[in-house]
């Protein structure tokens, strides 16, 4: 099998899931039960918030586990931003972000807040000046994600910190679900950052928000008070030390990078093929449309020899077929409509790549001739039944989209 659908979600790493058991079994105590085995199970809470304090080099920041980036997303956005309304109402995030982000600033506009969402250039980057301008006296916060997940750009968050410092009112929250892991990044003066487990090789279900002491919130999740009462529920102590198990094994591989430029220069090549991803991307996903044959036809086709990639992102694909993503930044419905997505991890192999390459190759030809055979019979029988020109085209148009959905 070919894995290539990483920024999905990855493998868990054997070292993780075995340290998960261990942990799940020997150290089940509730943490904040006031007992040893409570006490133990605490302690190893804090290693964990420690072992990710140091992995990104920050001293300044509070470590709190959650159930997902999803959640920790909800938890920081709208807690934030819960808090300070009356301070001022407007915020700022981008057309796109991913939904667990897009979906608290709806939800936010509901309740009465302003939202500008910030369009991205041509290479799928929210380019700082753009932030500049629509920064205003009541702006309380900024949400950008570091790496966009269906395209793989890049945004400048270190940047977006310096412009974001001349406004003490305002605070930056950056979804780094897509970059941690893969890009180095300096989050020191970041705000408030979330990511999750499950895309760096740890377990499903494991997030985090990072955040810097003493920043307030109205808590999203209400309970028992954990988490400094940011979110209340029992903490999973195994999840929390395989996350920071999971991370402590994740660094950027220069090896992806040769892998990324090797597809693609390959993908520019084959007709029918137009690449989304901004070339100086992330080397972890390379996002492209294919003009010639549909999208889930292709991922069917592959999934069928055992390659998996994405059509659109797996956070939404099932609900609507058309990458908004790749809509914004290229302007084209057409490819919007028919993305595809590789996406790496550091165990993928120029050989795999190769592969990819040969199937894919093989199945957009497969469909070029069936489609001429096609044609020539239905041309041939169109006219022989002496259908009117304007017609036939009709005719020709609708069974082309028949016959594409159909093609396996
Ligand atoms: N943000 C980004 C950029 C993502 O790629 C994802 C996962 N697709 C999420 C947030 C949500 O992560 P989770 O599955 O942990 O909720």
């Amino acid at each position: 099998m070919i894995y290539f659908d990483n920024a999905a979600t990855t493998k868990p790493n054997d070292e993780v899931v075995a340290l998960f058991n261990k942990v799940e079994t020997e150290s089940f105590g509730n943490s904040s039960s006031i007992h040893g085995l409570g006490f133990s199970s605490n302690a190893l809470l804090n290693k964990s918030r420690e072992i990710i304090l140091k992995y990104f080099k920050l001293t300044k920041h509070n470590v709190y586990f959650c159930s997902s980036a999803t959640e920790g997303n909800n938890i920081a956005i709208k807690g934030y931003a819960l808090k300070f309304k009356s301070r001022g109402t407007h915020l700022i995030t981008s057309t796109i972000e991913h939904p667990s982000v897009l979906e608290c600033f709806k939800q936010l506009e509901s309740f009465g807040f302003e939202v500008t969402y910030l369009k991205p250039n041509k290479d799928g980057v929210i380019e700082p000046e753009v932030l500049k301008h629509a920064l205003r006296d009541d702006t309380i916060l900024v949400s950008i994600m570091a790496v966009n997940n269906e395209i793989g750009s890049i945004n400048p968050i270190e940047e977006y910190a310096k412009i974001i410092a001349n406004y003490p009112k305002v605070k930056l929250h950056v979804d780094a679900t897509q970059a941690v892991g893969k890009i180095n990044l300096n989050y020191s003066d970041v705000d408030m950052f979330t990511f999750s487990g499950h895309k760096i090789h740890g377990l499903k279900n494991s997030g985090v928000l990072i955040m810097k002491k003493g920043i307030e919130m109205i808590p999203v999740i209400s309970g028992g008070g954990q988490e400094d009462g940011l979110r209340s529920g029992t903490v999973s102590t195994s999840m929390a030390v395989s996350l920071a198990k999971a991370l402590t094994l994740s660094k950027p591989s220069n090896s992806i990078n040769e892998l990324h430029d090797h597809l693609f220069n390959e993908l520019s090549k084959i007709d029918g093929i137009t690449i989304n991803s901004p070339k100086n991307g992330s080397s972890y996903i390379v996002n492209f449309s294919s003009t010639k044959k549909k999208a889930s036809v292709i991922v069917e086709g592959l999934s069928n020899r055992q390659i998996y990639i994405s059509s659109v992102s797996a956070c939404h694909s099932k609900f609507e077929p058309i990458s908004y993503v790749v809509k914004e930044v290229t302007g084209d419905e057409k490819l919007a409509s028919n993305t595809l997505r590789v996406s790496f991890d550091n165990s993928n192999t120029m050989e795999e790549v190769d592969a990819f390459l040969k199937n894919l190759k093989e199945l957009l030809e497969t469909l070029k001739w069936s489609i001429h055979i096609l044609w020539f019979a239905l041309v041939n029988f169109l006219q022989k039944v002496k259908i009117k020109n304007n017609l036939l085209k009709h005719w020709q148009e609708t069974f082309a989209d028949v016959y594409l959905i159909f093609q396996v």
